[in-house]
């Protein structure tokens, strides 16, 4: 990584303290600058920097960045948003990762896509543990209560893992804005939780990767066991 990126440096270097206060080295957390809204001079900067996963939230603002920049082969795109099912084409075509299924028959609709482009898609689950109405994903807030909504999880976790075309790698969630830390803490442990359980009951799942933590709270979601954080504003500064 080079040192003239103005903010880039320090997010590393958060990156790899937190890690190491979680017991591991900085190389298991990917970290995916969050380019949403930004231009493409502001990913070719952190790409020189050494960045290679980038974030987008709207398929054709990814499309657009993606045939803009094909030229930077180790680049990969990672849809971070909730994707409406006319969109699935984009991301089959132009996403390295998708962070974000909410229902099994966008997963299938992928792969269907994926199979006929001869393409893979690394994938996550997206699970609400907060309870917030609000945020999308499989309802899992009361996992560890009610049987029924882990089991619906892992139902769906072996389907995904099952499509071909999709690389299923474990959960992801977004944690409420603006909470107090114990609150943040509290929701990635209970997700790391999840994960380990997800990882227990299916096949090939071993080691599951969790992607958790953004601006606001990426040091706390490494402390408690995310691999893959979403950090946009504090790498290229506020959105309109
Ligand atoms: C925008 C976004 C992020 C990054 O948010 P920052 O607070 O700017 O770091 C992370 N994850 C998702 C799903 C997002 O939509």
């Amino acid at each position: 990584m080079q040192n003239d990126h103005p903010a880039l440096p320090g997010i590393m270097d958060r990156i790899s303290q937190a890690a190491l206060r979680s017991g591991r080295k900085e190389q298991a957390i990917t970290l995916v600058a969050v380019s949403k809204k930004k231009p493409i001079e502001a990913i070719v900067a952190a790409y020189e920097a050494g960045v290679r996963h980038f974030g987008e939230n709207r398929a054709e603002e990814l499309e657009e960045k993606a045939k803009a920049l094909q030229d930077l082969h180790e680049l990969k795109w990672h849809f971070i948003g909730n994707l409406q099912t006319r969109q699935s084409g984009i991301i089959a075509r132009h996403a390295h990762y998708f962070h974000a299924i909410d229902r099994l028959k966008i997963a299938q609709r992928l792969s269907r896509q994926l199979t006929e482009l001869n393409r893979n898609l690394s994938v996550f689950i997206q699970v609400n543990v907060s309870g917030e109405v609000s945020k999308s994903g499989f309802p899992c807030d009361q996992w560890q209560q009610q049987p029924e909504q882990s089991e619906a999880l892992i139902q769906v976790c072996k389907e995904v893992a099952g499509l071909p075309g999709l690389n299923f790698l474990g959960l992801m969630t977004i944690a409420p804005f603006n909470a107090p830390e114990d609150t943040y803490r509290e929701i990635f442990r209970t997700m790391a939780a999840l994960s380990s359980y997800v990882g227990e009951q299916i096949p090939d799942l071993s080691a599951p990767h969790l992607s958790m933590g953004m601006s606001g709270d990426f040091e706390i979601a490494i402390e408690e066991g995310a691999t893959y954080v979403r950090i946009g504003t504090a790498v290229f500064g506020p959105r309109e």
